[in-house]
């Protein structure tokens, strides 16, 4: 490689924690012609792109789009959204990114009330009762529904339910579980939700899709301190991405992200996405198997495991890090490493969206098994 002349990737396949391989009708679409972010033209696809996402998240919500940034900022969008100082959220924590959640919670000036699980199982479904039991005055619940850093699912329904119970604002981490597993925004009445473009959607990386209840958006207008991020701040982006025929500049969109994103969706619309949910849970089921025959087992118990993200253990005596870069440069593999309580212990395979299919699980299980030997 040298600085100055053009950058040719090698072909990968991406079956790591994201991001997942994009399809070539998804990379096509983004390299079309750019048009201005005001175009009529680009505003009609704006409000196509939504109406994709309404179907995707299986919302009616209006207010549903892309933040223009990686699925970081789509959490980002829901706390500062909802939360205001002094306000009190509980947060349920068995992976990563749950801590992520709690680190938006502290820096909006609200107070973090944490229920914490092992790490690879999952959130306790009486734990997070007793703290909304002891803690009425919680404004929100947040939790993560596919914990990508342990491939554990979350039980979004039920933590709803309890939410709704309980009269908190759901904030639902979907980054991961979009396009791989059910995801039912009004049916499980989710209040704020974010996903990311390149996990199983397979679009290039760089956008997150979000939506608000009517309930969230009517306490995002009422609020008593302006939001402290400009950028995220929902109130000033419905100006651009809002109902309605004046669309005022808010900030450039990403124009050819949003082309692939578009297309991307165009494809799980085409598929259905109960389809694609099937395909998932058989690729996960093929992969298993085809690990169990060359001696790998699964980490996670079966009963809420991701079809999207399988955690396997890693064999004693092996040498993590040495494996990966075998995969990565003998056979342009990537696939994941454990992090945190699980770094060194667990591999993290993801079967994500268009990487999910045969010949992604038969080269990676014929890769492994060359590697292993
Ligand atoms: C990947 C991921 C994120 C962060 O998304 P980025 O696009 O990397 O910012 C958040 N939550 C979960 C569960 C993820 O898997």
């Amino acid at each position: 490689m040298t600085a100055n002349s053009t950058f040719i990737p090698p072909e990968r396949t991406l079956m790591g924690p994201g991001p997942s391989d994009v399809a070539p009708r998804v990379l096509n679409a983004m390299s079309r012609s750019t048009l201005g972010h005001l175009d009529p033209l680009f505003i009609e696809l704006m409000d196509e792109t939504k109406s994709l996402l309404q179907y995707a998240f299986r919302t009616k919500n209006a207010l549903t789009m892309p933040i223009s940034a990686p699925g970081s900022a789509g959490m980002e969008a829901c706390f500062v959204n909802l939360l205001e100082p002094g306000d009190k959220a509980i947060v349920c924590i068995n992976g990563v990114f749950g801590q992520r959640m709690v680190e938006n919670v502290t820096r909006c000036g609200a107070q973090a009330v944490v229920i914490e699980d092992t790490w690879g199982q999952q959130t306790d479904l009486n734990k997070v009762e007793a703290a909304l039991k002891a803690n009425p005055d919680a404004k929100v619940l947040a939790f993560v529904h596919a914990e990508t850093s342990t491939g554990v699912r979350n039980d979004a329904k039920a933590l709803c339910a309890l939410a709704q119970q309980y009269d908190c604002l759901s904030i639902v981490d979907a980054v991961t579980s979009l396009g791989g597993i059910d995801v039912d925004v009004d049916g499980w009445g989710i209040d704020a939700i974010y996903s990311g473009s390149q996990k199983c959607l397979s679009c290039v990386p760089g956008l997150s899709p979000v939506s608000f209840s009517d309930k969230a958006v009517d306490v995002i207008q009422q609020r008593k301190h302006p939001v402290q991020s400009w950028f995220l701040d929902m109130n000033l982006i419905v100006g651009y991405w809002g109902q309605g025929g004046k669309r005022a500049y808010h900030h450039t969109a990403p124009v050819n992200s949003i082309y692939a994103l578009h297309e991307s969706l165009v494809m799980l619309k085409e598929e259905g996405l109960e389809n694609a949910w099937a395909r998932h849970q058989q690729g996960h089921e093929k992969l298993a198997q085809g690990l169990a025959k060359i001696g790998l087992s699964m980490a996670v118990d079966e009963s809420y495991r991701l079809p999207q993200l399988n955690a396997v253990s890693i064999p004693d005596g092996v040498d993590d890090a040495e494996v990966r870069s075998r995969l990565l440069n003998d056979f342009n593999l990537e696939i994941g490493a454990g992090l945190g309580a699980l770094a060194g212990k667990v591999w993290r395979i993801g079967l994500m969206g268009y990487a999910c299919k045969d010949r992604n699980i038969d080269h990676c299980v014929a890769s492994l098994a060359k590697v292993l030997r």
